[in-house]
């Protein structure tokens, strides 16, 4: 059972120490992971800054190669990851947002970010003098990631820090310790020694990371809690910060929209991996004229919804991660009827036996409702009724969160015009949540702080040096 490792310095290395992981589908027990103490730390972050000086001397072009072994390699074991991926955090492995679309994904985003350039600016050069700005490498770069998309998410982080030329020692959730422990033991097979290195533990091992000295630059995704325990503990060494946090992502659908044809992509875009996805809907407002019509057409097409184990044939979606998250679900669902919700579909468990939380929908028309209010991770949507989209854009921005939103409605206009109103890092128009590796992606309020993705993402590993002649 005990198959998984830490990498320091290019080598597997075994704590005293282990703690358990379970499958949240079966409650079964899957694996000891290693629980690394901060000493063990220490000595994983010692590595990567002995591999830093030959690591960041390479030439662009050759880290970029060492990119595209990394995506080639996750490719030969796209199979093997996913079902580790199902088996941790619960998403079906063939579905069509499960296991294996989040391995793709990881793949496509290694590819793509590997494509990127860092090219000197020339900002000045003429009679006057020379001006070059170059990028430079940060050091030491930690990656913390959350539970929910773990592969993805440290793929996010690990290729453009590596590609700027920084080393990395990433830790993982203590809930889904084991597909990065898998996937960085692979990477190490195509990479030079201590370039990259896995440390799991629990979150003090977090902790320990955002305040350590040798480390230069902390890339979390998270909750906005510890996302404010990050930066507070990299202040006295003034670590840089890229902070992804959680996020209260408002949908609005103006009237003219066709509540049928939209009703799947609305779906998608609140539940998926159930969800427990960071730029996932969270709150769907709808005019008021066609408000009726989008909830039957949204609680039609969620009826038909298959969740279940992630192994099993045909399921869509899985289980809600964990114990703490899923009492958090359930609790903003019975305080969400409590103030005055009507369940359309699902609705709260008194007794529940297992992580299994059913699709849910609730009719709410009180901005203030706790379902509406604070983020849920889970799946269970409020809709909202509105008379205008000024009042929709209001009841969309007053919230702490601001990281996605979406408008749907044929009006490419009036679409453009409500989404530079609504305070928040991305708009989609007519879908939610497609984040890609493209289009800088980033929080506004409690969301965050920074960007990935993109140039500007790949920037963010960087620092700025001016040669000035
Ligand atoms: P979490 O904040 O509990 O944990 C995230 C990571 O931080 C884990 O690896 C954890 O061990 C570590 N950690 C815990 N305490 C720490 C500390 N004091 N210092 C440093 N690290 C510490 O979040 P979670 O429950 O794993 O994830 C769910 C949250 O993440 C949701 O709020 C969600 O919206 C957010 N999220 C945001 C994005 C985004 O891109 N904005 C993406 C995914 C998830």
């Amino acid at each position: 059972m005990n198959n998984y490792h830490l990498i320091n310095n290019g080598k597997a290395m075994i704590t005293l120490n282990t703690f358990k992981v379970y499958n949240p589908s079966t409650s079964a027990l899957i694996a000891e992971a290693p629980k690394a103490t901060v000493q063990e730390l220490d000595d994983i972050i010692k590595g990567a800054c002995d591999a830093f000086p030959e690591w960041s001397s390479l030439d662009y072009s050759e880290r970029q190669s060492y990119m595209l072994k990394i995506a080639d390699i996750l490719e030969q074991h796209s199979e093997e990851i996913a079902t580790i991926i199902t088996k941790e955090q619960g998403k079906p492995i063939g579905a069509a947002l499960g296991s294996m679309f989040e391995i793709g994904g990881a793949i496509a985003w290694a590819r793509y970010t590997a494509s990127l350039e860092l090219p000197v600016k020339i900002l000045q050069d003429d009679e006057n003098g020379r001006v070059e700005m170059h990028r430079r490498p940060l050091g030491v770069v930690a990656s913390i990631t959350p539970w929910n998309w773990p592969v993805l998410i440290a793929i996010w982080h690990i290729i453009p820090a590596l590609l700027a030329g920084n080393t990395v020692v990433c830790k993982p959730s203590p809930y889904t310790p084991l597909s990065t422990l898998r996937m960085i033991e692979l990477m190490n097979s195509v990479l030079p020694k201590g370039v990259i290195n896995s440390v799991t533990g629990g979150d003090e091992l977090g902790a320990a990371l955002s305040n350590h000295a040798a480390i230069k630059k902390i890339v979390f995704t998270g909750s906005t809690a510890t996302g404010k325990k990050v930066m507070s503990s990299a202040a006295d060494t003034l670590k840089h910060l890229t902070l992804e946090l959680g996020g209260n992502d408002a949908g609005i659908v103006l009237p003219d929209c066709d509540p049928e044809a939209i009703a799947p992509g609305l779906f998608w875009g609140a539940f998926i991996n159930n969800g427990q996805t960071c730029a996932a809907m969270k709150r769907l407002y709808v005019h008021r004229s066609i408000y009726d019509q989008v909830c039957d057409s949204l609680t039609q097409f969620a009826k038909n919804i298959k969740v279940g184990d992630g192994f099993e044939e045909g399921a869509e979606l899985g289980p809600v991660q964990n114990q703490m998250q899923f009492d958090i679900v359930n609790r903003l669902v019975t305080q969400s009827v409590e103030q005055g919700g009507s369940v359309l579909l699902g609705g709260p468990l008194d007794n529940p036996k297992d992580l299994f939380f059913p699709i849910t929908l609730v009719a709410i028309d009180d901005n203030q409702n706790p379902l509406v209010q604070n983020e849920q991770f889970g799946p269970a949507l409020p809709i909202i009724p509105f008379d205008t989209v000024e009042e929709a854009i209001a009841m969309a921005n007053d919230n702490e969160a601001g990281l996605g939103g979406s408008v749907w409605t044929n009006d490419r206009d009036e679409a453009n015009r409500v989404a530079s109103k609504m305070e928040c890092g991305s708009v989609w128009i007519n879908k939610h949540g497609a984040v890609q590796p493209n289009s800088p992606f980033g929080g506004t309020k409690s969301s965050g702080l920074g960007v990935e993705f993109g140039e500007e993402g790949l920037l963010a590993y960087t620092n700025i040096q001016c040669i000035l002649s």
